[in-house]
């Protein structure tokens, strides 16, 4: 048996999606831009897909939802742009993140902290939740972008991104959330909080890899992010990526389509699956279950590498992941571990299960046998689980 439970790192394209794109590829190939036919069949299909992103997002016609080709770009777009139009023109000179932010925003965060911008690193509790008082504490008249990601995707932690955003529309203070572990996951609706900038990405939605988009308020515009043309409204010329665009507004509509199953039979799977999991002593979750997004676990099995535990199950045909970085000799520590303080044997216990909804019983009751064979066998060669005071072996 296969089993892909890394869902938080990338999902199946669904077939509906694939479907979609399909003939943008060799039939209707045209560039958008150009001006003849092969160019203006391709027209209503992508302002179909448009319609769709903007509609999963509530997201009303006067705003703007720039397609780029991947949360990564439009993360370092927000802060780039801030620092260009706020921070060297020596307007403001402060921004504010959360500690655990996706990479493609805390890399960018040190790359405007090293060209003089400040950058306030918020940490999380010991549930790997933000407490949004931190971000009212830290805000002066100098902060000119609050940036804090919608959902974690280590934990599936929700952050407080209505509170946070209310909190900078008090100060008047730019708000940015990193939404791509929420689309899909929970209700989008731009307009029910205060958010300037939401960051997507179809993939993590059943869409294509390689095509994300930025949503950007009314008033609140970036700087163009690419020069050079008219497309997407002058903010990312380049030539469309049509069966891109197609298949985003096509997984988009799926996503809402199947938002109340992802939300609540997904819960139910993932929930009967954990109990199984902390069933096997000393193990440890980090966020409670309802302050989290139905599909995401990330357990620690004490005394057992994350990387131990992938190779086993990996062996099984199981995918997981341990949300680590593994470079060359050093096996890191897990994030989020690390920043909830997590004691230095834990840090590397971290395991990531992330379901979607393609994942069935069958495949979790698989998974359940083959995690429980590689905590037997792996604990029976951990040095560390040997000598673990008895107070931590029931
Ligand atoms: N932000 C979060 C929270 C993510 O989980 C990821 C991907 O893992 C990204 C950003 C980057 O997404 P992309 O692969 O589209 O660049």
């Amino acid at each position: 048996m296969r089993v892909y439970l890394d869902n938080n790192a990338t999902t199946i394209v669904d077939p509906h999606v694939f479907e979609t794109m399909e003939p943008y590829f060799v039939q209707k190939y045209g560039n958008p831009n150009s001006l003849h036919d092969f160019a203006s069949e391709t027209h209503p299909a992508i302002k179909q897909a448009m319609e769709k992103i903007y509609a999963g997002i509530h997201a009303p016609k006067e705003d703007s939802v720039v397609i780029t080709s991947c949360a990564t770009e439009s993360n370092n777009w927000v802060l780039k742009s801030i620092y260009f139009q706020y921070i060297l023109t020596g307007r403001k000179n402060h921004i504010i993140l959360s500690e655990v932010e996706h990479p493609s925003v805390i890399a960018t965060a040190k790359f405007i902290e090293s060209m003089g911008c400040r950058v306030t690193y918020l940490p999380i509790n010991s549930e790997g939740l933000i407490d949004p008082q931190s971000v009212r504490d830290n805000i002066t008249d100098k902060t000119a972008l609050v940036s804090v990601m919608w959902v974690n995707n280590e934990t599936g932690a929700i952050f407080p991104v209505e509170e946070i955003g209310n909190i900078c529309a008090e100060h008047k203070v730019l708000f940015h959330t990193d939404a791509v572990q929420a689309v899909g996951k929970l209700p989008i609706d731009v307009q029910s909080f205060n958010v300037d900038y939401l960051t997507m990405s179809a993939h993590k939605f059943h869409g294509p890899k390689g095509v994300g988009a930025l949503y950007m308020k009314k008033g609140k515009e970036l700087l163009p992010l690419l020069h050079g043309g008219s497309q997407m409204g002058g903010y990312r010329s380049g030539t469309l990526n049509v069966p891109g665009i197609v298949g985003m507004g096509r997984a988009m509509e799926q996503a809402v389509d199947a938002l109340d199953f992802e939300m609540h039979d997904i819960r139910e799977l993932r929930d009967a699956f954990e109990e199984e999991l902390l069933k096997i002593p000393d193990t440890f979750v980090v966020t409670p279950r309802e302050k989290r997004v139905a599909n995401t676990i990330l357990i620690s099995f004490r005394g057992i590498e994350g990387e131990s535990m992938l190779w086993d199950l990996n062996r099984e045909g199981i995918a997981a992941s341990t949300g680590s970085a593994c470079a060359s000799e050093d096996l890191e520590s897990n994030p989020v571990m690390e920043a909830i303080g997590a004691e230095a044997d834990l840090a590397h216990t971290a395991v990531r299960f992330s379901l979607s909804r393609y994942t069935t019983k069958e495949e979790l009751d698989y998974t359940l046998e083959a995690v429980k064979k590689a905590v037997t066998r792996l604990r029976s060669i951990s040095s560390s689980y040997a000598y673990a005071p008895e107070g931590y072996k029931n």
